[in-house]
């Protein structure tokens, strides 16, 4: 979590709540009414009264623990679906929505080549699955940054039109989304994006530059997004499906 998320989103506080446990962000403000938001994230927020008792605040937000946790279980089925891998032979991997089957063999140098509908990964020990999962991952590492820097020069193509500068990428390994922008410059997408489909893959790099001209999920937004991409919510239908 950076400072700036914790100034934006208020204090953390903890909730139990039968087993699960609620994080939320509690922020005191000039406002009448007592405001709790389930985010696409997963984040909770509460913007209180600014004369309220943070007592009185985390009572009303234990209240609604119930309501909160539907919210959060709703938003979760939108979430990246990533199964652990056990990096063995004959186990699939995606990239680029096609399907690969993992190879590992014993030799004495480290790298990995995708021939065919195969991923050949060679290693020293092929038991040490320590190492395969991390030439593994390397190799996807260095493929996502290429992809996505080709795929985000065709889709700047249209994006530009709308007036959005080309961002920079930067990756991130990440559990609960695919991508997100800071709202100036730079658009973080999820490393693990490379396994979806081309077609997948554009929906979220539209997504998030989009939000570099609005940052919200506003109607201006996606009006914004459905000029620049027109089918975007089959996209978006897809990347859901998809099983990874
Ligand atoms: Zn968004």
């Amino acid at each position: 979590m950076t400072a700036g998320q914790i100034q934006r989103d208020g204090r953390l506080h903890k909730i139990e709540f039968g087993s699960e446990r609620i994080d939320c962000f509690v922020r005191f403000g000039q406002r009448n009414r007592l405001r709790i938001s389930v985010h696409p994230d997963l984040r909770v927020t509460v913007d209180a009264p600014a004369g309220k008792s943070l007592e009185d605040v985390l009572a009303r937000v234990k209240r609604r623990a119930g309501w909160i946790v539907k919210q959060r279980t709703f938003f979760k089925q939108f979430m990246p679906r990533l199964p652990e891998k056990r990096y063995v032979s004959g186990e699939t991997f995606y990239y680029l929505g096609r399907q690969y089957r993992l190879k590992v063999v014993q030799n004495s140098g480290g790298s990995v080549k995708l021939i065919g509908r195969f991923i050949w990964v060679h290693t020293p020990n092929r038991h040490e699955r320590r190492i395969v999962k991390r030439l593994v991952q390397r190799w996807y590492r260095e493929h996502a940054v290429a992809a996505f820097e080709r795929r985000l020069d065709i889709c700047h193509e249209t994006a530009k039109r709308y007036g959005i500068s080309r961002p920079l990428i930067r990756l991130r390994r990440m559990t609960r989304r695919w991508g997100s922008s800071n709202g100036r410059k730079v658009i973080l997408l999820n490393t693990e994006l490379v396994k979806a489909p081309i077609h997948c893959i554009d929906y979220v790099i539209m997504h998030e530059m989009c939000h570099l001209k609005i940052t919200d999920h506003s109607r201006g937004f996606y009006r914004l997004l459905s000029l620049c991409m027109s089918d975007w919510e089959r996209r978006k239908a897809r990347l859901e499906q998809f099983g990874f």
